[in-house]
């Protein structure tokens, strides 16, 4: 059950308390929030839509090579 798992930036001890802010900061596509009372920063890690970066994408970069 790792559905709803947060991954805090910035951590107070309110822990999402105070509220949510989305702010227009991305971590992999996810949105990071934050708390207006104590400035704490998280995002969802489900919310992530760039998975791990990786190699070359294999669909794309395929222009053969000229001689
Ligand atoms: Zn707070």
């Amino acid at each position: 059950m790792d559905a709803m798992v947060a991954r805090y930036l910035i951590s107070y001890p309110c822990q999402d308390a105070c509220g949510t802010v989305e702010t227009d900061e991305r971590v992999d596509g996810a949105p990071v929030y934050r708390c207006p009372g104590c400035d704490s920063e998280w995002f969802e890690l489900h919310e992530r839509t760039v998975a791990a970066p990786g190699p070359s994408d294999p669909q794309r970069g395929s222009a053969p090579t000229a001689p």
